[in-house]
């Protein structure tokens, strides 16, 4: 009895509609076919998505360039497609500048554990050569927790310690917004970043509060695109399969 006088309710509701002048809605008035959005061939193992800029592909760093004189970066590259950092040559950084992008790269803690603390397997990826994420041996080698692995350094701690075993492959995925600033330099909006570390999320959609200082609090100087920079700390960490998608 109940489920007929559903029925003759359901059948009722267009007839009511339409007495109120309204056409019925239909299923379709809330389906978007325009525009469609890019077909994007995802990554294979250790590969890049079909989108994607190339950053590291195992052969060459000719995407990188030394910050201290532009010249070619010097750092090792690896017979197992991968580079690594020299110590005391300086960090390196993107030819090509940036702003919105979601960036894959992945990082390996030396094997032979040297130093502690911030001395042990310190690297960093700094997005327009201004905010970094931390690259650090974390592993039974406790820190100040906004300058452990996956924090943004002195700014942010990470939601989770997610490293795996020291000398093997960690991931980062990076999704990272740049800051918007009107002509006279004053910040109208702050910069943005997600992280995934090895799949567990770190930083979620965190609001970088200015430039990553060693020393006292962060600044804000207006700057448009601008490199990716990895960090030489004098541990000799290394890096494989760099890409970035730019957003926008
Ligand atoms: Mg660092």
């Amino acid at each position: 009895m109940v489920k007929t006088h559903l029925i003759i309710l359901t059948l009722l509701v267009p007839f009511l509609a339409l007495a109120q002048g309204k056409a019925p809605a239909k299923p379709q008035d809330t389906e978007i076919y325009q525009p469609v959005p890019p077909v994007v061939k995802p990554a294979k193992e250790h590969q890049a998505p079909s989108d994607a800029v190339v950053l590291f592909d195992g052969k060459n760093l000719d995407a990188w360039v030394s910050t201290k004189d532009n010249k070619p970066a010097p750092w090792k590259i690896n017979k197992d497609g991968s580079f690594t950092v020299k110590p005391g040559s300086g960090n390196i950084m993107t030819q090509q500048k940036f702003g919105d992008v979601q960036l894959h790269i992945e990082w390996r803690s030396p094997k032979k554990i040297k130093g502690d603390g911030q001395n042990r397997g310190n690297s960093g990826i700094f997005l327009q050569r201004k905010y970094e994420v931390q690259v650090l041996d974390n592993n039974n080698n406790d820190t100040y927790v906004n300058g452990q692995v996956g924090s943004i350094y002195k700014q942010s701690v990470p939601l989770a310690k997610a490293s795996v075993e020291t000398g093997e492959w960690n991931a980062y995925d990076i999704i990272y917004r740049a800051p918007e600033f009107d002509s006279n330099g004053k910040k109208l909006k702050p910069a943005t970043i997600t992280v995934l570390h090895n799949g567990i999320l770190v930083q979620d959609h965190y609001e970088i509060k200015g430039t990553t200082e060693y020393i006292g609090p962060p600044k804000n100087i207006a700057h448009g695109k601008d490199a990716i920079e990895l960090q030489d700390h004098g541990s000799g960490v290394s890096y494989r399969n760099i890409w970035v998608r730019e957003l926008n």
